[in-house]
């Protein structure tokens, strides 16, 4: 349920309407807007009188909610959530591009790829270290190494980074990650989230293979539940009926989750079509949708990637990408 008071609201009052709530058992989230003060109430509403509590005089409307998200609800919270990581913002009005390899494979390689997408315009240096692959007998990923390479490729550019947890036992290693990316097939490992809940580092969620966007977010308000609210959602694609692509980029997602919720929405056009030729409609079209950042996989010699080759981008091609998507940010002001 939320409740929108008066702009003429006192803070006098909201402490007591919010101890009068907090009596009957809710849980009060207030959000201060620059003229309204807004009360998520959290907890069985339905025991609440909503003619008794709108007939207040410093209410002005009460709503009944039925989404079961609460901490990522846009209703809550009117005003984009700004994640800010290493002097990097991203949501709001802030647009930010993630770049690098599908896994990092070695110092010259995770460097190299750091320095050209870095002069692209990528803000934030991505790059697996723990790889979830559907064969066991696939790399897996430099593991602890990969994520050393990482910060020192971190220290070498100034480029926060993000890379995937694939099992809360390693979150010491992700001590120095800047964000924390749950994969795909993880979306829905809720005592992973849990854990991601209990930090204040930035954690950046994937929608699940299979998942619908009221799963997404009801997986981002297990780690909001636990106060981390420092949360970016990903669209990657979903699978569909359609073979032709790797997945199906599912772009109305964009607008949807901008409507439905105040977290940033990124997409990742790499992993939603398998094919590096469709990164660039893509990652235009996600801009043009109202996407708040990309998340790109690039490779310097995407023939020889120990993963994800075909949909690698060559460094050449990724400046084309980062060319035209500014292009389109530009036309859309
Ligand atoms: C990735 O980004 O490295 C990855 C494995 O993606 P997803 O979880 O979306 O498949
Ligand atoms: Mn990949």
């Amino acid at each position: 349920m939320v409740a929108v008071l008066k702009p003429t609201v006192t803070d006098e009052q909201v402490k007591n309407l919010t101890a009068w709530l907090e009596g009957r058992g809710l849980t009060v989230h207030i959000s201060k807007g620059e003229s309204y003060t807004i009360l998520g109430l959290i907890g069985d509403t339905s025991k609440i009188d909503t003619e008794l509590l709108e007939g207040l005089e410093m209410v002005d409307s009460v709503k009944r909610i039925s989404e079961p998200f609460k901490s990522a609800n846009r209703k809550f919270h009117p005003d984009d959530t700004v994640v800010e990581v290493g002097g990097v913002r991203i949501g709001g009005p802030h647009f930010c591009v993630m770049a690098g390899p599908c896994s990092v494979e070695s110092p010259e390689q995770i460097l190299s790829i750091a320095e050209s997408v870095r002069a692209s315009g990528a803000a934030v240096l991505r790059g697996g270290a723990f790889k979830p692959r559907t064969s066991p007998y696939d790399f897996q990923g430099l593991r602890a190494d990969g994520i050393e390479l990482l910060l020192e490729a971190k220290r070498r550019t100034g480029m926060p980074i993000i890379t995937e947890i694939m099992n809360a036992a390693h979150l010491p290693m992700f001590e120095q990650v800047d964000i924390i990316q749950v994969g795909a097939r993880n979306m829905q490992n809720f005592e992973l989230l849990k854990e991601l809940g209990a930090l204040d580092k930035p954690v950046m969620l994937k929608r699940g293979l299979a998942n619908t966007l009221q799963e997404l977010l009801m997986s981002a308000e297990y780690i909001m539940a636990g106060g981390n609210r420092n949360v970016i959602l990903c669209e990657r694609g979903i699978r569909t009926f359609e073979t032709f692509t790797r997945n199906t980029l599912d772009i109305s997602a964009i607008p949807a989750l901008r409507e439905l919720t105040h977290l940033p929405v990124v997409v990742d056009p790499s992993h939603a079509t398998g094919a590096a030729r469709f990164v660039l409609p893509m990652a235009m079209a996600s801009a043009a949708a109202g996407a708040h950042g990309l998340l790109i996989e690039v490779h310097n010699d995407p023939k020889n990637a120990l993963c994800d080759g075909a949909q690698s981008l060559t460094p050449e091609q990724f400046a084309a990408v980062t060319e035209k998507v500014g292009k389109i940010r530009q036309a859309m002001l």
